[in-house]
């Protein structure tokens, strides 16, 4: 075995096999896969081997996309058959909400260019003579996917990796991995020690103990997954093609053809968790016992919704542990803390998104960034609430959810209530619905007494709706209180601070009792956060961003090296905080502080550390809802007295909760963008129109060369808000914006604009077409309701309320 490598791939699956690839082809020849056994031994060897381009995300469908369009090219490079039966799939819906799921799956397939469409149950018929047409409503069918051969594809990965200098070690076990001073490691293994300036743990199976290596717990469990081949059919006799890869929505079950065959297989709603805390060394390529009894009311679904199947024997069963992360998406990435380590795990469809995953990591690994977004993909979205039992909770539920749809406004209920606010019970009592954000709880909307506080899981309007009416109203004509305590919050303390944050941020960096909108952008120059940032003094700032990103900024800081003369810190924990926002926020919060808060004295954007009542407290004029508006933070011992203080201040002013469906709404009717779902590290300063908050002048911030160059060149496209005509049902992500019958872009977010009286839609479309009036079609669940641009916000375009 070599002594040094670039890179030292850990376990030799689809995974580590694909990762190998791409690092060879990017460059890295000098890269080094090792296998404690033989090559697919972990959950590869035994995977139906089905493909396909279906993933909420968009970007990650793109990704399955590159995926299954890769095998054709490692089949020519390396020699080896991927054993591909490229015949596309089929999704059936029994009722309302699964025929809308597949409606917007259609409409977003548009603009990432996969060929789909709905189809009558008849054409689903001729896809798949096997279906029972009594048990469903509707069908989607798609050209990508099919299965393939897993070790077939393994293989050829290997192999092209090796035609491309990469070199693959069998039978050699890691034991310890010892890191260096300079950040390289000492890869121990039970065949010698490979000094390696990287390792990437795709251990699969067993990414949780080479995570254990370094000292970190990575949120991944395994879980026990059956599935069943059955005997020849006689319906498949004498057909030209096989039948189409079939997903069974209400019945849970997925099958495909196997020869002459079916391979039938179902995500049960009580899966078991295979071995909860350390993975056997010793399991190689074993298969678990199989669990018929348990199983056998859920087969039987599919021997009713597909009744060939019940009239033939079983040929064999594949009970077989498969890992997860606890949303289902992998975990792609570096690790805050623990240099030239890399993860890509807890991949539970290797077959359909190996190939993206390899391409990404080979990416970020050599040229330092992934090249774009891959936040629902990323390690960092999951923080230290990720521990081993919140895992053991929500793996077991995302399992059994693997082809139930959650709705757009759907909350799971695992490990829930999990991180609490101070005042999360004050709010329960006032009828807060809450959501989870980085595990912690956060109102969505208030119920009235005497309404449920409860919703009904839709891709159309809920009850929520006339509630969310009211809260935006409220806000708009008195005062509303929102609870921002689920932002990511940081302090950023020491001598070097301000040289230090002017590098890693592209804006301004504020003066004491300033405050800033601070864009910040990677080398490529794509906005990576969109922070806002006080100063508290000279030597000490509050940055404040999306609470779900707290890690991935904490990482990015960590990544950007501060001196020893700077301190960064999350503030995730420490400060809770509140905004009152609405013409008479400044009538109900003077009374409370000595502060002069007039509109001349305490302009937009000041920052002060003062007392709000009894509360030591940090008071920003600032706000997401286009009114005038502060927020409110201190630490977690004051919080409830704070609250209980402005809900008294308040009370003869008309104030009113409200929560985040009411933000959405409220931002948009004034254009703000939201970062993750607007704005991404797919877009661009001049993109997103956070140009406007970039200091051109500055001598040298990270992303400067690109952004400036953006500068000279223009926008390839930008980011609207369209207001929708005539439609019921608002836009929910990723919905395609159509022009003239082409895709030219996807919406990113949406929201009944309840103060101006129309259904909204952002998303970005070419620069030339960016233009008032401007007219494109969205097809909302399967109907093209026109949009129409307004380059104005909608409210207040000249921001009077805001600076009033
Ligand atoms: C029954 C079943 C059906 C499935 N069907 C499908 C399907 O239809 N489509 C699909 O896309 N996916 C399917 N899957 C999931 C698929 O198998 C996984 O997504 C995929 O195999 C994950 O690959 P991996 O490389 O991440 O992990 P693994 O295959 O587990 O590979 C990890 C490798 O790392 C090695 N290793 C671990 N520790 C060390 C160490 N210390 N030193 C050296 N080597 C080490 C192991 O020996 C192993 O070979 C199925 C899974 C099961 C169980």
């Amino acid at each position: 075995m070599k002594a040094s490598a670039r890179a030292v791939v850990i376990g030799g699956g689809v995974v580590g096999a694909s990762v190998l690839y791409h690092l060879a082809k990017a460059g890295w020849s000098d890269v080094l896969l090792v296998e404690k056994s033989e090559l697919t031994s972990g959950s590869t060897w035994h995977a139906a081997g089905g493909m396909h381009t279906f993933n909420g995300e968009a970007n990650i469908s793109r990704l399955q996309k590159y995926t299954i369009d890769l095998y054709r090219e490692i089949e020519q490079l390396s020699g080896q058959s991927c054993g591909l039966h490229p015949n596309g799939g089929l999704m059936l819906a029994a009722d309302q909400g699964e025929l809308d799921s597949l409606r917007l799956i259609c409409s977003r397939a548009r603009y990432l260019g996969m060929q789909t469409e709905m189809i009558s149950l008849e054409r689903a018929l001729e896809y798949n003579p096997l279906i029972d047409p009594s048990h469903f409503i509707g069908a989607l069918w798609r050209a990508d996917g099919g299965h393939c051969d897993p070790s077939g594809t393994t293989n050829a990965y290997a192999k092209a990796a090796r035609q491309l200098g990469a070199q693959v070690e069998r039978y050699t076990r890691v034991l310890e991995l010892r890191p260096r001073r300079e950040g390289s490691w000492d890869v121990v293994t039970d065949k010698g020690t490979v000094h390696a300036e990287h390792v990437v743990n795709c251990a699969g199976l067993w990414a949780r103990e080479v995570g254990h290596m370094v000292g970190i717990e990575l949120p991944v469990l395994a879980m026990e997954h059956h599935y069943l081949l059955t005997e020849d059919i006689p319906e498949l006799r004498g057909r030209a093609r096989e039948i189409v890869n079939t997903t069974d929505y209400s019945g849970e079950i997925y099958l495909r053809q196997e020869r002459a065959g079916v391979l039938i297989g179902t995500y049960e709603p009580h899966g078991v968790v295979w071995s909860p805390r350390h993975t056997p060394d010793d399991f190689s390529m074993q298969l678990l016992a199989e669990d018929f009894e348990r199983l056998a009311p859920y087969f039987e679904v599919g021997f009713r919704h597909f009744p060939a199947l019940g009239r033939v024997g079983i040929r064999k069963a594949v009970n077989g542990p498969f890992t997860f992360a606890p949303d289902g998406n992998p975990l792609v990435g570096p690790v805050r803390g623990v240099r030239n380590y890399w993860v890509a795990c807890a991949v539970m469809a290797g077959f359909s998104q190996g190939g993206g995953i390899g391409l990404v990591l080979s990416r970020w690994m050599t040229e330092g960034d992934p090249g774009q977004d891959i936040l629902s993909m990323d390690v960092a979205r999951f923080g230290a609430f990720a521990t081993p039992k919140y895992t053991s909770v929500k793996v077991p539920e995302n399992y059994s959810r693997r082809f139930r749809l959650t709705y757009p406004n759907e909350e799971l209920p695992a490990a829930r209530p999990l991180r609490r606010s101070p005042i999360y019970e004050q709010l329960k009592a006032k009828g807060a619905v809450m959501g989870a954000n980085f595990a912690l709880e956060h109102a969505l909307w208030f119920a009235p007494p005497g309404t449920a506080a409860a919703e009904t899981p839709t891709y159309r309007r809920s009850e929520a709706f006339p509630h969310v009416r009211e809260e935006c109203r409220a806000v708009r004509s008195a005062v509303g209180l929102y609870e921002t305590t689920n932002y990511g919050k940081y302090e950023v303390t020491g001598r070097g601070a301000r040289a230090w944050l002017d590098h890693v941020f592209a804006s301004r960096i504020p003066r004491p009792g300033r405050l800033a909108l601070a864009p910040m952008l990677n080398e490529a120059g794509r906005i990576v956060g969109d922070l806002s940032m006080a100063c508290l003094d000279e030597d000490r700032f509050f940055i404040v961003g999306s609470g779900f990103a707290e890690e991935f900024h904490l990482r990015w800081f960590w990544a950007a090296d501060p001196p020893a003369d700077v301190r960064v810190r999350s503030a995730a924990s420490t400060l809770t905080g509140v905004s009152v926002a609405g013409p008479r926020a400044r009538e109900l919060l003077q009374p409370l502080v000595r502060l002069d808060l007039s509109a001349a004295a305490f302009r937009l954007f000041s920052v002060a550390q003062t007392a709000v009542g009894f509360t030591p407290a940090i008071l920003t004029r600032a706000g997401f809802t286009g009114e005038l508006g502060y927020e409110i933070w201190t630490t977690p011992d004051y919080f409830a007295t704070l609250y209980e203080e402005l809900c008294e201040a308040g009370s003869g002013l008309g104030l009113r909760h409200f929560g985040a469906r009411a933000l959405s709404s409220l931002r948009l009717e004034k254009a703000y963008g939201s970062f993750n779902k607007d704005f991404r590290p797919d877009y661009t300063p001049g993109e997103t129109g956070l140009d406007r908050f970039i200091d051109f002048g500055k001598a040298a911030f990270t992303g400067r060369d690109a952004a400036l160059a953006e500068r000279e060149r223009g926008a390839r496209r930008r980011f609207v808000v369209m207001e929708v005509a005539d439609t019921e049902v608002d836009v929910i992500g990723y919905e395609s914006i159509m022009k003239d019958g082409a895709a030219v872009g996807y919406v990113t977010s949406g929201a009944y604009g309840h103060c101006v009286d129309r259904s909204l839609a952002a998303g970005y479309v070419p620069a030339p077409l960016a233009r008032e009036g401007e007219r494109f079609e969205i097809d909302i669940l399967g109907e093209m309701k026109s949009a129409t641009v307004r380059l104005e916000p909608l409210y207040d375009p000249q921001g009077l309320r805001l600076r009033s």
